[in-house]
């Protein structure tokens, strides 16, 4: 079945959600609470796209199974964690139409992946049913970050065809380099350079500096801390690729924790046909 190429009237939002310890999964917290209320501002998505920090792979694959495994891919968490399952369906068509639509992009079916956690402790908090399908589309480990951005334009048709794409990182992420304070990860605290990091990358971000944030590893010290390793950054390039013209961003979750990560998030609005709200009596 292939579906509709395009609905004209709905261009789906996108998000780009700090995802943080885990925990997140099972706790609530603030962050919990900030996914919650951006995913009711959502129209609800044929299927979801999402792009993890966690799935870093040769060349770019998609997930192509009818039902993706649950995968718990940290360690030293206590067992409830490992307990959960996630168990949304995934969408094989949709892989299909992902590999044909990017035409720019040599993309591969996987069928051994499945859903890591920076995508399920998000969707299952956004999206407790599971019942909207799920792929995944992994982060060619060989690529420059410009490289990503590109990969990222090319889902922009997906918008238009019922998709939420989903990019799962953190902006700042320097695990190496946490330091919680008291018992809680979540408590608010960054360092000095995380605080400028994040400061320098929200600018550059609301200004629509795309080349240099793809030219990260440029940006002077700050950025190269908050930025050790890329595959928590680069999901942010997938989520920027895909704003349209003139489409504002909103951020949510702006907050530092563990010193060393920023859970700062965003949504890019879309458009969709509300429906009337009732008028008052
Ligand atoms: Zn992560």
């Amino acid at each position: 079945m292939r579906r509709e190429q395009t609905e004209p009237d709905v261009l789906m939002p996108v998000l780009f959600v700090g995802h943080g310890s885990p925990m997140n999964g099972i706790e609530d917290s603030a962050f919990v609470r900030g996914w919650q209320e951006a995913a009711k501002r959502l129209p609800r998505p044929k299927a979801i796209l999402c792009v993890s920090a966690h799935w870093e792979t040769d060349g770019t694959q998609v997930t192509a199974v009818e039902q993706p495994r649950t995968i718990h891919d940290f360690g030293g968490f206590p067992r409830e964690l490992y307990e959960i399952a996630y168990p949304a369906p995934g969408d094989p068509a949709l892989a299909q139409e992902v590999v044909r639509r990017m035409t720019h992009t040599k993309v591969s079916l996987d069928r051994r992946w499945g859903l890591d956690h920076g995508c399920w402790v998000v969707l299952r908090r956004m999206f407790p049913a599971a019942d909207i399908p799920v792929v995944q589309l992994s982060l060619d480990h060989a690529q420059p970050a410009a490289r990503h951005y590109e990969v990222g334009a090319e889902l922009a048709s997906l918008r238009r065809a019922g998709v939420l794409v989903v990019a799962s990182g953190n902006i700042v992420h320097n695990l190496g380099m946490a330091k919680v304070r008291g018992e809680d990860f979540n408590e608010p605290y960054g360092f000095d350079w995380a605080i400028e990091a994040s400061q320098l990358f929200k600018k550059l971000i609301s200004q629509r500096r795309h080349d240099a944030l793809c030219d990260y590893e440029s940006l002077g010290r700050a950025a190269r801390l908050a930025v050790p390793t890329p595959e928590h950054f680069l999901p942010v390039l997938y989520a920027l690729a895909l704003r349209e013209p003139d489409e504002p961003l909103e951020w949510f979750n702006d907050v530092p924790v563990a010193g060393s990560l920023t859970m700062t998030s965003f949504i890019l609005p879309g458009a969709w046909p509300r429906r009337p709200q009732p008028s008052p009596m």
